[in-house]
Protein backbone atom coordinates (compact mmCIF):
# COMPACT_ATOMS: atom_id res chain seq x y z
CA UNK A 1 0.00 0.00 0.00
CA UNK A 2 1.35 3.66 -1.07
CA UNK A 3 0.74 5.82 1.87
CA UNK A 4 0.60 9.77 2.17
CA UNK A 5 -0.12 11.56 5.44
CA UNK A 6 -1.72 14.74 5.41
CA UNK A 7 -0.61 16.99 8.36
CA UNK A 8 -1.43 21.21 8.34
CA UNK A 9 1.20 21.76 10.63
CA UNK A 10 5.50 21.60 10.13
CA UNK A 11 7.91 18.94 10.86
CA UNK A 12 9.50 20.06 14.11
CA UNK A 13 12.42 17.83 15.78
CA UNK A 14 14.38 18.38 19.00
CA UNK A 15 16.25 21.44 17.81
CA UNK A 16 13.28 23.87 16.66
CA UNK A 17 11.66 23.07 20.15
CA UNK A 18 12.08 26.26 22.73
CA UNK A 19 12.13 26.66 26.29
CA UNK A 20 9.88 29.06 25.98
CA UNK A 21 6.20 30.54 27.68
CA UNK A 22 6.02 33.51 24.88
CA UNK A 23 2.26 32.90 23.61
CA UNK A 24 3.67 33.62 20.36
CA UNK A 25 5.95 30.43 20.50
CA UNK A 26 3.13 28.44 22.10
CA UNK A 27 0.81 29.08 19.29
CA UNK A 28 3.04 28.19 17.08
CA UNK A 29 3.62 24.21 18.57
CA UNK A 30 -0.03 24.16 20.27
CA UNK A 31 -3.75 24.51 18.28
CA UNK A 32 -5.56 26.63 21.10
CA UNK A 33 -9.26 26.21 19.86
CA UNK A 34 -11.13 29.50 21.16
CA UNK A 35 -14.81 28.94 20.96
CA UNK A 36 -17.60 31.20 21.14
CA UNK A 37 -18.72 29.77 24.64
CA UNK A 38 -15.66 31.20 26.06
CA UNK A 39 -14.48 27.22 26.09
CA UNK A 40 -10.22 27.08 25.05
CA UNK A 41 -8.82 23.34 24.26
CA UNK A 42 -5.77 22.61 23.52
CA UNK A 43 -4.75 20.31 21.15
CA UNK A 44 -1.34 19.35 18.36
CA UNK A 45 -0.49 21.38 15.55
CA UNK A 46 2.79 19.90 14.31
CA UNK A 47 3.87 16.92 12.49
CA UNK A 48 2.97 14.52 15.41
CA UNK A 49 -0.02 16.08 16.77
CA UNK A 50 -0.31 16.56 20.54
CA UNK A 51 1.95 13.95 21.13
CA UNK A 52 4.83 16.75 20.75
CA UNK A 53 3.02 18.59 23.40
CA UNK A 54 1.37 15.87 26.22
CA UNK A 55 2.53 15.03 29.13
CA UNK A 56 3.80 11.61 29.19
CA UNK A 57 1.41 10.18 31.25
CA UNK A 58 0.66 6.45 29.97
CA UNK A 59 -2.53 4.17 31.73
CA UNK A 60 -4.31 1.19 30.48
CA UNK A 61 -7.70 1.75 31.20
CA UNK A 62 -9.04 0.03 33.52
CA UNK A 63 -11.64 -2.85 32.73
CA UNK A 64 -14.75 -0.39 35.22
CA UNK A 65 -14.18 1.80 32.27
CA UNK A 66 -15.14 -0.27 29.46
CA UNK A 67 -17.86 -1.89 31.59
CA UNK A 68 -19.95 2.19 31.50
CA UNK A 69 -23.20 2.67 30.35
CA UNK A 70 -25.77 5.44 29.44
CA UNK A 71 -28.86 5.72 31.04
CA UNK A 72 -30.76 3.72 28.71
CA UNK A 73 -28.38 0.30 30.07
CA UNK A 74 -26.19 0.95 26.79
CA UNK A 75 -22.97 -0.03 27.10
CA UNK A 76 -20.90 2.72 25.72
CA UNK A 77 -18.19 0.53 24.41
CA UNK A 78 -19.06 -1.88 21.73
CA UNK A 79 -19.17 -5.42 22.63
CA UNK A 80 -15.80 -6.46 20.79
CA UNK A 81 -13.57 -4.17 23.36
CA UNK A 82 -12.67 -5.15 27.02
CA UNK A 83 -9.44 -4.95 28.43
CA UNK A 84 -8.71 -8.13 27.94
CA UNK A 85 -9.68 -7.81 24.10
CA UNK A 86 -7.51 -4.14 24.62
CA UNK A 87 -4.01 -5.58 25.95
CA UNK A 88 -2.48 -7.00 23.25
CA UNK A 89 -2.66 -3.37 20.93
CA UNK A 90 -1.88 -1.54 24.55
CA UNK A 91 1.51 -4.03 24.70
CA UNK A 92 2.44 -2.87 21.11
CA UNK A 93 2.38 0.83 21.82
CA UNK A 94 3.80 0.47 24.93
CA UNK A 95 6.70 -0.91 23.38
CA UNK A 96 6.73 1.58 20.49
CA UNK A 97 6.74 4.21 22.74
CA UNK A 98 8.57 2.96 25.71
CA UNK A 99 6.64 3.30 28.68
CA UNK A 100 7.43 2.41 32.00
CA UNK A 101 6.25 3.35 35.47
CA UNK A 102 8.91 5.92 36.61
CA UNK A 103 10.72 4.90 39.79
CA UNK A 104 10.77 7.21 42.76
CA UNK A 105 14.56 8.71 42.28
CA UNK A 106 12.45 10.01 39.11
CA UNK A 107 9.64 11.81 40.14
CA UNK A 108 9.78 15.72 40.85
CA UNK A 109 9.33 16.76 43.98
CA UNK A 110 5.52 17.98 43.03
CA UNK A 111 4.49 14.24 42.78
CA UNK A 112 6.19 13.66 46.28
CA UNK A 113 4.03 16.04 48.04
CA UNK A 114 0.96 14.88 46.07
CA UNK A 115 1.67 11.40 47.55
CA UNK A 116 2.54 13.14 51.22
CA UNK A 117 -0.86 14.91 50.85
CA UNK A 118 -2.87 11.91 49.95
CA UNK A 119 -1.32 9.99 52.68
CA UNK A 120 -1.86 12.13 54.98
CA UNK A 121 -5.73 11.79 53.88
CA UNK A 122 -5.28 8.22 53.88
CA UNK A 123 -5.46 7.61 50.37
CA UNK A 124 -3.06 5.72 48.27
CA UNK A 125 -1.25 6.85 44.89
CA UNK A 126 1.30 5.37 42.48
CA UNK A 127 4.17 5.86 40.23
CA UNK A 128 3.13 7.33 37.15
CA UNK A 129 3.46 5.17 33.61
CA UNK A 130 5.69 7.76 31.27
CA UNK A 131 7.14 7.70 27.96
CA UNK A 132 10.29 9.65 29.05
CA UNK A 133 13.89 8.21 29.16
CA UNK A 134 16.23 9.86 30.88
CA UNK A 135 14.10 12.55 31.33
CA UNK A 136 16.15 15.46 32.83
CA UNK A 137 13.30 17.50 34.39
CA UNK A 138 13.26 20.77 32.50
CA UNK A 139 9.64 21.24 32.94
CA UNK A 140 9.20 22.51 29.05
CA UNK A 141 7.68 19.26 28.44
CA UNK A 142 4.01 21.25 26.39
CA UNK A 143 6.43 23.14 24.57
CA UNK A 144 8.24 20.04 22.89
CA UNK A 145 10.81 18.44 24.38
CA UNK A 146 14.97 19.91 23.06
CA UNK A 147 16.09 16.78 24.59
CA UNK A 148 14.20 13.88 23.20
CA UNK A 149 13.54 12.03 26.15
CA UNK A 150 9.95 12.31 25.56
CA UNK A 151 9.02 9.41 23.00
CA UNK A 152 6.92 11.25 20.78
CA UNK A 153 5.41 10.10 17.41
CA UNK A 154 8.66 11.72 15.82
CA UNK A 155 10.66 9.21 17.55
CA UNK A 156 9.03 6.02 16.64
CA UNK A 157 5.84 5.75 14.24
CA UNK A 158 6.70 8.33 12.30
CA UNK A 159 10.09 7.16 10.84
CA UNK A 160 9.23 3.36 11.04
CA UNK A 161 6.21 4.53 8.60
CA UNK A 162 8.55 6.65 6.86
CA UNK A 163 11.00 3.42 6.34
CA UNK A 164 8.55 1.39 5.04
CA UNK A 165 7.60 4.16 2.10
CA UNK A 166 4.71 6.30 3.87
CA UNK A 167 4.78 10.08 2.89
CA UNK A 168 4.57 12.75 5.26
CA UNK A 169 3.28 16.20 3.54
CA UNK A 170 3.52 18.97 6.20
CA UNK A 171 1.88 22.26 5.95
CA UNK A 172 -1.08 20.32 3.90
CA UNK A 173 -4.69 21.45 5.33
CA UNK A 174 -7.41 19.44 4.60
CA UNK A 175 -10.52 21.22 4.07
CA UNK A 176 -12.87 18.21 2.81
CA UNK A 177 -13.40 15.52 0.97
CA UNK A 178 -15.53 14.04 -1.51
CA UNK A 179 -16.29 10.22 -2.83
CA UNK A 180 -15.26 9.46 -6.04
CA UNK A 181 -14.93 6.12 -7.54
CA UNK A 182 -14.16 3.34 -4.93
CA UNK A 183 -12.32 6.38 -3.11
CA UNK A 184 -12.13 9.83 -1.86
CA UNK A 185 -10.39 12.95 -3.66
CA UNK A 186 -9.33 14.81 -0.51
CA UNK A 187 -8.83 18.41 -1.07
CA UNK A 188 -6.73 20.62 0.50
CA UNK A 189 -4.51 23.65 0.95
CA UNK A 190 -0.31 23.21 0.88
CA UNK A 191 1.31 26.60 1.22
CA UNK A 192 -1.89 28.75 0.39
CA UNK A 193 -2.21 26.43 -3.06
CA UNK A 194 -5.06 24.42 -3.54
CA UNK A 195 -4.58 21.04 -4.54
CA UNK A 196 -6.09 17.24 -4.56
CA UNK A 197 -5.48 13.98 -3.85
CA UNK A 198 -7.18 11.03 -4.44
CA UNK A 199 -7.02 8.03 -1.98
CA UNK A 200 -8.41 4.46 -2.45
CA UNK A 201 -8.90 4.56 1.87
CA UNK A 202 -9.23 7.42 3.68
CA UNK A 203 -7.70 7.38 7.63
CA UNK A 204 -8.64 10.40 9.30
CA UNK A 205 -7.16 11.34 12.40
CA UNK A 206 -7.58 15.17 13.12
CA UNK A 207 -8.60 14.88 16.83
CA UNK A 208 -11.38 15.43 18.82
CA UNK A 209 -12.11 18.88 17.45
CA UNK A 210 -11.37 18.90 13.96
CA UNK A 211 -12.31 15.42 12.80
CA UNK A 212 -16.15 16.43 13.33
CA UNK A 213 -15.39 19.32 11.79
CA UNK A 214 -13.57 17.63 8.61
CA UNK A 215 -17.03 15.34 8.67
CA UNK A 216 -19.19 17.96 9.19
CA UNK A 217 -17.22 20.23 6.29
CA UNK A 218 -17.73 16.91 3.86
CA UNK A 219 -21.38 16.37 4.63
CA UNK A 220 -22.70 17.64 1.46
CA UNK A 221 -20.55 15.15 -0.10
CA UNK A 222 -21.53 12.30 2.45
CA UNK A 223 -25.40 12.99 3.66
CA UNK A 224 -25.50 9.50 5.22
CA UNK A 225 -23.43 10.62 8.02
CA UNK A 226 -24.66 10.02 11.25
CA UNK A 227 -26.80 12.80 13.04
CA UNK A 228 -24.03 11.69 16.10
CA UNK A 229 -21.04 13.82 14.34
CA UNK A 230 -19.97 16.42 16.39
CA UNK A 231 -22.35 15.78 19.73
CA UNK A 232 -21.35 13.83 23.07
CA UNK A 233 -17.75 15.83 23.23
CA UNK A 234 -16.34 14.76 26.66
CA UNK A 235 -13.12 16.43 28.27
CA UNK A 236 -12.74 12.75 30.06
CA UNK A 237 -14.05 14.12 33.45
CA UNK A 238 -11.26 16.70 34.02
CA UNK A 239 -11.51 18.91 36.70
CA UNK A 240 -8.19 21.38 38.24
CA UNK A 241 -8.02 21.62 41.36
CA UNK A 242 -4.97 24.28 43.33
CA UNK A 243 -4.29 24.15 46.56
CA UNK A 244 -1.36 26.38 49.02
CA UNK A 245 0.63 24.06 50.88
CA UNK A 246 0.63 25.26 54.49
CA UNK A 247 4.45 26.04 55.52
CA UNK A 248 4.28 23.35 58.47
CA UNK A 249 3.55 20.89 55.66
CA UNK A 250 7.17 20.14 54.71
CA UNK A 251 10.51 21.63 53.79
CA UNK A 252 9.46 23.48 50.96
CA UNK A 253 11.92 26.09 50.71
CA UNK A 254 13.85 24.04 47.68
CA UNK A 255 10.41 23.68 45.99
CA UNK A 256 10.44 25.86 42.61
CA UNK A 257 6.35 24.60 41.80
CA UNK A 258 6.78 25.14 38.21
CA UNK A 259 10.50 22.83 37.93
CA UNK A 260 10.08 19.37 37.29
CA UNK A 261 7.88 17.97 34.48
CA UNK A 262 4.37 19.33 33.65
CA UNK A 263 3.07 16.01 34.30
CA UNK A 264 4.33 15.09 38.42
CA UNK A 265 4.77 11.51 38.03
CA UNK A 266 2.19 10.20 39.97
CA UNK A 267 -1.19 8.55 40.10
CA UNK A 268 -4.23 7.66 41.98
CA UNK A 269 -6.88 5.07 41.71
CA UNK A 270 -7.97 5.85 45.10
CA UNK A 271 -11.35 6.91 44.14
CA UNK A 272 -11.31 4.64 40.88
CA UNK A 273 -14.23 1.26 42.30
CA UNK A 274 -16.25 3.77 44.69
CA UNK A 275 -16.45 7.06 42.41
CA UNK A 276 -15.07 6.57 38.82
CA UNK A 277 -12.24 8.84 38.71
CA UNK A 278 -8.46 9.21 39.43
CA UNK A 279 -6.46 11.58 40.21
CA UNK A 280 -3.10 13.20 38.67
CA UNK A 281 -1.41 16.13 39.75
CA UNK A 282 0.24 18.30 37.15
CA UNK A 283 3.93 19.72 37.51
CA UNK A 284 3.86 23.77 38.10
CA UNK A 285 1.70 25.82 36.50
CA UNK A 286 3.30 29.31 34.93
CA UNK A 287 2.35 32.34 36.79
CA UNK A 288 0.86 33.91 33.83
CA UNK A 289 -2.02 31.22 33.43
CA UNK A 290 -2.42 30.52 37.26
CA UNK A 291 -3.53 34.54 37.24
CA UNK A 292 -5.61 33.59 34.30
CA UNK A 293 -7.42 30.85 36.32
CA UNK A 294 -8.50 32.99 39.26
CA UNK A 295 -9.97 35.36 37.67
CA UNK A 296 -12.93 34.55 40.21
CA UNK A 297 -10.77 32.68 42.93
CA UNK A 298 -14.17 32.71 44.92
CA UNK A 299 -13.17 30.49 48.13
CA UNK A 300 -9.69 31.13 48.53
CA UNK A 301 -9.60 34.06 49.94
CA UNK A 302 -7.80 32.94 52.88
CA UNK A 303 -5.30 31.93 50.89
CA UNK A 304 -4.74 33.63 47.36
CA UNK A 305 -4.76 37.56 47.31
CA UNK A 306 -7.89 39.04 46.39
CA UNK A 307 -7.37 40.10 42.94
CA UNK A 308 -4.86 38.33 40.23
CA UNK A 309 -3.22 41.64 39.18
CA UNK A 310 -1.39 44.60 41.54
CA UNK A 311 1.01 44.67 44.20
CA UNK A 312 -0.65 42.00 46.65
CA UNK A 313 -0.48 39.63 43.65
CA UNK A 314 2.96 40.26 42.20
CA UNK A 315 4.19 39.80 46.26
CA UNK A 316 2.06 36.49 46.07
CA UNK A 317 3.81 35.00 42.46
CA UNK A 318 7.04 35.99 44.44
CA UNK A 319 6.89 34.46 47.72
CA UNK A 320 4.29 31.90 47.98
CA UNK A 321 3.70 31.02 44.32
CA UNK A 322 7.29 29.20 43.68
CA UNK A 323 7.42 27.56 46.79
CA UNK A 324 3.98 26.44 48.21
CA UNK A 325 1.08 25.45 45.35
CA UNK A 326 -0.31 22.21 44.61
CA UNK A 327 -1.90 21.60 41.39
CA UNK A 328 -3.73 18.63 40.24
CA UNK A 329 -6.74 17.13 38.26
CA UNK A 330 -9.05 14.42 38.23
CA UNK A 331 -9.57 12.42 34.96
CA UNK A 332 -13.08 10.80 35.50
CA UNK A 333 -15.97 8.69 33.59
CA UNK A 334 -18.22 11.32 33.14
CA UNK A 335 -21.05 12.69 30.50
CA UNK A 336 -19.84 14.70 27.44
CA UNK A 337 -21.96 18.45 27.48
CA UNK A 338 -20.70 19.66 24.17
CA UNK A 339 -20.80 19.35 20.96
CA UNK A 340 -18.55 20.37 18.06
CA UNK A 341 -20.19 22.36 15.58
CA UNK A 342 -19.25 24.59 12.30
CA UNK A 343 -18.24 27.94 13.09
CA UNK A 344 -17.31 31.19 11.23
CA UNK A 345 -15.95 30.09 7.52
CA UNK A 346 -16.12 26.70 8.19
CA UNK A 347 -13.64 26.41 11.69
CA UNK A 348 -14.72 23.79 14.31
CA UNK A 349 -17.05 26.25 16.95
CA UNK A 350 -18.00 24.67 20.36
CA UNK A 351 -21.58 24.66 22.03
CA UNK A 352 -23.24 23.60 25.09
CA UNK A 353 -25.77 21.02 25.72
CA UNK A 354 -27.45 19.39 29.00
CA UNK A 355 -24.81 19.02 31.64
CA UNK A 356 -27.18 17.70 34.56
CA UNK A 357 -25.13 14.33 35.01
CA UNK A 358 -21.86 16.32 33.92
CA UNK A 359 -22.75 18.41 37.12
CA UNK A 360 -23.83 15.74 39.09
CA UNK A 361 -20.08 14.33 38.70
CA UNK A 362 -18.37 17.37 39.38
CA UNK A 363 -20.47 17.56 42.87
CA UNK A 364 -19.28 14.09 43.45
CA UNK A 365 -15.45 15.18 42.76
CA UNK A 366 -15.75 18.22 44.33
CA UNK A 367 -16.80 16.89 47.57
CA UNK A 368 -14.17 13.96 47.53
CA UNK A 369 -11.39 16.13 47.27
CA UNK A 370 -12.54 18.98 49.46
CA UNK A 371 -12.65 15.81 52.05
CA UNK A 372 -8.86 15.26 51.22
CA UNK A 373 -7.96 18.93 51.92
CA UNK A 374 -9.70 18.58 55.29
CA UNK A 375 -7.92 15.98 56.43
CA UNK A 376 -4.41 16.52 54.75
CA UNK A 377 -4.71 20.59 56.28
CA UNK A 378 -4.27 22.26 52.86
CA UNK A 379 -7.03 24.28 51.59
CA UNK A 380 -7.86 22.94 48.06
CA UNK A 381 -10.24 24.76 45.46
CA UNK A 382 -10.70 24.04 42.09
CA UNK A 383 -9.35 26.53 39.70
CA UNK A 384 -12.24 28.05 37.45
CA UNK A 385 -15.79 28.55 39.03
CA UNK A 386 -18.57 26.12 38.35
CA UNK A 387 -20.13 28.17 35.51
CA UNK A 388 -16.62 27.86 34.15
CA UNK A 389 -15.92 23.94 34.77
CA UNK A 390 -14.46 22.00 31.37
CA UNK A 391 -13.72 24.76 29.38
CA UNK A 392 -10.37 23.89 29.21
CA UNK A 393 -8.93 20.43 28.32
CA UNK A 394 -6.16 18.77 27.02
CA UNK A 395 -8.36 15.53 26.64
CA UNK A 396 -10.52 15.66 23.67
CA UNK A 397 -13.28 12.62 23.29
CA UNK A 398 -15.61 11.01 21.22
CA UNK A 399 -17.35 13.41 19.15
CA UNK A 400 -17.68 11.15 15.84
CA UNK A 401 -17.64 7.99 18.75
CA UNK A 402 -17.83 4.31 18.14
CA UNK A 403 -20.41 2.42 18.48
CA UNK A 404 -22.69 -0.84 17.58
CA UNK A 405 -24.68 1.13 14.94
CA UNK A 406 -25.58 4.30 13.18
CA UNK A 407 -28.11 4.98 15.99
CA UNK A 408 -25.98 5.67 18.62
CA UNK A 409 -22.47 6.67 16.61
CA UNK A 410 -20.58 7.45 13.81
CA UNK A 411 -18.52 4.55 13.04
CA UNK A 412 -18.47 0.85 13.76
CA UNK A 413 -16.80 -1.33 16.27
CA UNK A 414 -13.98 -1.51 12.89
CA UNK A 415 -13.33 2.51 13.18
CA UNK A 416 -15.45 2.44 9.92
CA UNK A 417 -17.62 5.34 9.14
CA UNK A 418 -21.08 3.86 8.85
CA UNK A 419 -22.31 4.41 5.45
CA UNK A 420 -19.13 4.75 3.77
CA UNK A 421 -16.93 2.53 2.64
CA UNK A 422 -13.01 2.69 2.65
CA UNK A 423 -13.35 5.89 4.91
CA UNK A 424 -12.42 5.50 8.58
CA UNK A 425 -11.91 7.25 12.13
CA UNK A 426 -8.52 6.49 14.26
CA UNK A 427 -8.18 9.21 16.80
CA UNK A 428 -9.75 10.61 19.92
CA UNK A 429 -12.83 11.25 18.52
CA UNK A 430 -13.80 7.46 17.97
CA UNK A 431 -13.64 6.75 21.31
CA UNK A 432 -16.77 5.89 22.49
CA UNK A 433 -16.71 7.47 26.29
CA UNK A 434 -15.02 8.95 28.70
CA UNK A 435 -11.65 7.21 29.95
CA UNK A 436 -11.05 8.21 33.36
CA UNK A 437 -7.19 7.86 32.64
CA UNK A 438 -5.09 9.80 30.56
CA UNK A 439 -6.08 9.18 27.21
CA UNK A 440 -3.36 8.98 24.77
CA UNK A 441 -2.48 4.94 25.11
CA UNK A 442 -6.08 4.11 24.54
CA UNK A 443 -6.47 6.16 21.25
CA UNK A 444 -3.17 4.72 19.74
CA UNK A 445 -4.48 1.28 21.29
CA UNK A 446 -7.80 1.65 19.31
CA UNK A 447 -6.01 2.92 15.83
CA UNK A 448 -3.35 0.12 16.31
CA UNK A 449 -6.63 -2.65 16.52
CA UNK A 450 -8.55 -0.30 13.46
CA UNK A 451 -5.63 -0.37 11.46
CA UNK A 452 -5.08 -4.08 11.63
CA UNK A 453 -8.86 -4.96 11.07
CA UNK A 454 -8.34 -2.52 7.91
CA UNK A 455 -5.34 -3.95 6.58
CA UNK A 456 -7.09 -7.72 6.89
CA UNK A 457 -9.73 -6.85 5.45
CA UNK A 458 -7.00 -6.47 1.88
C1 LIG B 1 -0.48 20.00 26.66
C2 LIG B 1 -1.04 18.61 26.53
C3 LIG B 1 -0.71 17.63 27.47
C4 LIG B 1 -1.24 16.33 27.38
N1 LIG B 1 -0.82 15.37 28.25
C5 LIG B 1 -1.26 14.09 28.10
C6 LIG B 1 -0.75 13.03 28.92
O1 LIG B 1 0.11 13.21 29.78
N2 LIG B 1 -1.24 11.77 28.70
C7 LIG B 1 -2.18 11.51 27.75
O2 LIG B 1 -2.59 10.36 27.61
N3 LIG B 1 -2.65 12.49 26.96
C8 LIG B 1 -2.22 13.76 27.11
N4 LIG B 1 -2.68 14.74 26.27
C9 LIG B 1 -3.73 14.41 25.31
C10 LIG B 1 -3.19 13.62 24.13
O3 LIG B 1 -2.01 14.21 23.65
C11 LIG B 1 -4.28 13.57 23.06
O4 LIG B 1 -5.42 12.96 23.62
C12 LIG B 1 -3.87 12.77 21.83
O5 LIG B 1 -2.65 13.22 21.30
C13 LIG B 1 -4.97 12.90 20.80
O6 LIG B 1 -4.57 12.21 19.65
P1 LIG B 1 -5.32 12.42 18.28
O7 LIG B 1 -4.65 11.56 17.29
O8 LIG B 1 -6.77 12.29 18.49
O9 LIG B 1 -5.12 13.98 17.90
P2 LIG B 1 -3.81 14.89 17.77
O10 LIG B 1 -2.64 14.27 18.46
O11 LIG B 1 -4.22 16.27 18.18
O12 LIG B 1 -3.48 14.86 16.21
C14 LIG B 1 -4.32 15.46 15.27
C15 LIG B 1 -3.46 16.03 14.16
O13 LIG B 1 -4.31 16.40 13.07
C16 LIG B 1 -3.84 17.60 12.52
N5 LIG B 1 -4.97 18.26 11.84
C17 LIG B 1 -6.11 18.73 12.39
N6 LIG B 1 -6.92 19.25 11.44
C18 LIG B 1 -6.28 19.08 10.26
C19 LIG B 1 -6.60 19.42 8.91
N7 LIG B 1 -7.76 20.03 8.60
N8 LIG B 1 -5.71 19.11 7.94
C20 LIG B 1 -4.53 18.48 8.25
N9 LIG B 1 -4.17 18.16 9.51
C21 LIG B 1 -5.03 18.45 10.50
C22 LIG B 1 -3.35 18.39 13.74
O14 LIG B 1 -2.45 19.41 13.36
C23 LIG B 1 -2.72 17.31 14.58
O15 LIG B 1 -1.35 17.17 14.30
C24 LIG B 1 -2.14 16.03 26.33
C25 LIG B 1 -2.47 17.00 25.37
C26 LIG B 1 -1.92 18.28 25.45
C27 LIG B 1 -2.26 19.29 24.40
S1 LIG C 1 10.96 17.60 31.54
FE1 LIG C 1 11.86 15.79 30.52
S2 LIG C 1 10.42 15.20 28.92
FE2 LIG C 1 9.85 17.28 29.62
S3 LIG C 1 10.90 18.62 28.14
FE3 LIG C 1 12.31 18.36 29.91
S4 LIG C 1 13.63 16.59 29.39
FE4 LIG C 1 11.88 16.58 27.96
Amino acid sequence: MKVVVLERGERWGANDFEQSDDPRYIQKVMDIVVARSTVAFRTGKLVGGASINMDGGHFRMPSKAFDAKEASGRRYWPSAYSRATLDPYYAKVEAMLKVRQFAWTEIPKAGGLFAKMLDAAGCSCERSRMNYTDCIHCGFCSQGCKFDKKQSLILNYIPLAESKGAEFRAKSTVDHFEPDGTGYVVRYQKDGVAKEIWAQRLFVGGGGIHTPALLLRSKPWLPALSTHVGEHFNNNGEHAFVGVLPPEFDDLSSYQAFMGMDNAGMMSFHFWDSEGFSLHPGGGLEPSVFAASFADPSGMDEVLPKRSWGLEYKRFVEKVYPHRIIAFSTLGLADGHRAVVLGDGGAPDIVDRNRTTYDAYLDRVERNVFAVGQKSGIKLVPTTPRRLAGTTSAHLLTSCRMAESVADGVVDPEGHVFGYDNLYVCDASAIPYAMGVNPALSISAVAERVVEKAIAKG
